[in-house]
């Protein structure tokens, strides 16, 4: 997707980007500092509804938190999906915090802390436990506390999906128990004073193609009934994973969800209903959910021509949106979409170089796009922003200030 079409997707207003029907220089003399992230509820409310309108009814809809854990967003979701996703203890005390029901957060994540399953059970939320390990923690836990654990396996499937932008299932992993060790560890953890509830299956992240990852749920039911067999109560919990991607850079493609969805209700109507007829399918997404309703926003400082090439000097930088700079695991670094917030509607005349404000070539935001004309003062966009945007970035190097974050 190309520039203009994110600039549209927000839409202008008196010349400028707008932002929850905001102009950008509006936004910011609010937030009173750049850079910072903004996040548009309306977009946000769109994504959710395009979701809900397409999945069959009886999909249940997960929040993975660690794509945006800004708390403002995390409430704005718990209104309006049924579960949250949460991978460390930080995150679900901040799921905690907000109107969702405890019974609705699950707990994923390899490397889970004793101090964080303890919590995790004295909560009552979900346990995606990852090993037999934990699975034997969460047990103890609950001897502790006088409690029965809520708890679902992590299945590292049999099989692997292409086209991932992160792979996260199949092969050897640290994610999940692989499936053909799942029948020994219910055997030997599934009766011992735990509810077990289901399976999680996550294939991979980012994934553009809709027909590998309607392929990757019909082999996720598939796996997930033969396992379900040796479940002690009929399966209630199946989670899909998710692993639906967003277009960063020009060549990438929308995702074709009617594809996905079209599949999803083939599932439910069919094997779901005749063989896991009491379990909840679950569909969990991050960056679909958030990833394009954010922006990251950076003031232009300086202007400067080096040996025939203009750089543009910005108040922010790789260290609060470190995938923007392409170190984000990305194999080959392409420009994230990127747009003069504050001139959303003139035409490109100028090829410029959008650099952060560390001392490190690795802080590139923007490599010779074409933009229209900008001066000092001018703000600069990132687009698909939403997600893996200030947390996973290293906001500590070079100690500048933290930006701020507005959902407006
Ligand atoms: C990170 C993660 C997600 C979210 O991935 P997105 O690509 O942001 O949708 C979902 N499920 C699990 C288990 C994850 O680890």
């Amino acid at each position: 997707m190309k520039p203009n079409e994110h600039i549209a997707r927000f839409g202008t207003v008196d010349g400028e980007l707008q932002i929850g029907g905001l102009p950008l220089s509006r936004v910011a003399a609010r937030v009173g500092s750049t850079p910072f992230f903004a996040y548009d509820r309306g977009l946000l409310d769109e994504r959710v509804n395009l979701l809900r309108s397409a999945l069959p009814e009886r999909v249940e809809l997960s929040f993975a938190m660690k794509a945006n854990p800004m708390p403002a967003i995390v409430q704005h979701l718990a209104g309006r999906l049924d579960r949250i996703d949460v991978a460390s203890g930080l995150e679900m005390q901040t799921a905690l915090d907000t109107t969702i029901r405890v019974d609705r957060v699950s707990f994923a994540g390899p490397g889970k802390t004793p101090a964080e399953i303890r919590q995790a059970v004295a909560a009552g939320i979900l346990i995606e436990v990852e090993s037999g390990t934990e699975f034997r923690r969460v047990l103890a836990a609950g001897d502790q506390l006088g409690l029965t654990p809520n708890v679902a396996v992590r299945v590292n499937p049999d099989f692997a999906v292409k086209g991932s932008g992160m792979r996260m299932g199949g092969g050897p992993q640290q994610f999940g128990i692989d499936a053909e060790q799942v029948p020994a560890v219910l055997r030997e953890y599934g009766t011992a004073g735990a509810n077990v509830l289901g399976f999680h299956v996550f294939a991979g992240s980012q994934n553009l193609n809709a027909a590998i990852i309607a392929e990757a749920q019909r082999r996720t039911v598939d796996l997930v009934s033969s396992l379900a067999e040796h479940l002690a109560d009929p399966l209630r919990y199946l989670n899909l994973g998710g692993g639906f991607g967003i277009p960063y850079v020009d060549k990438d493609r929308p995702l074709d969800l009617d594809v996905v969805a079209a599949n999803l209700h083939e599932l439910v109507d069919g094997p779901i209903a005749e063989r896991m007829p009491q379990a909840s399918p679950v569909i969990e997404l991050g960056r679909y959910l958030v990833g394009e309703c954010g922006v990251y926003v950076t003031r232009v400082l300086d202007r400067k021509v080096s040996r025939g090439k203009t750089f543009l000097v910005v108040d922010g930088g790789m260290h609060h949106q470190l995938a923007a700079s392409g170190n984000f695991g990305q194999a080959i670094r392409r420009n994230y979409p990127v747009a003069v917030g504050t001139r959303a509607e003139r035409a490109s005349a100028e090829a410029v170089t959008v650099v952060g404000c560390l001392c490190t070539p690795l802080d590139l935001l923007a490599d010779d796009v074409d933009l229209p004309t900008s001066d000092i003062d001018d703000l600069i966009v990132i687009f698909q922003a939403g997600a893996y945007g200030l947390t996973a970035s290293p906001t500590a190097f070079l100690g500048h200030p933290a930006p701020a974050e507005v959902l407006i």
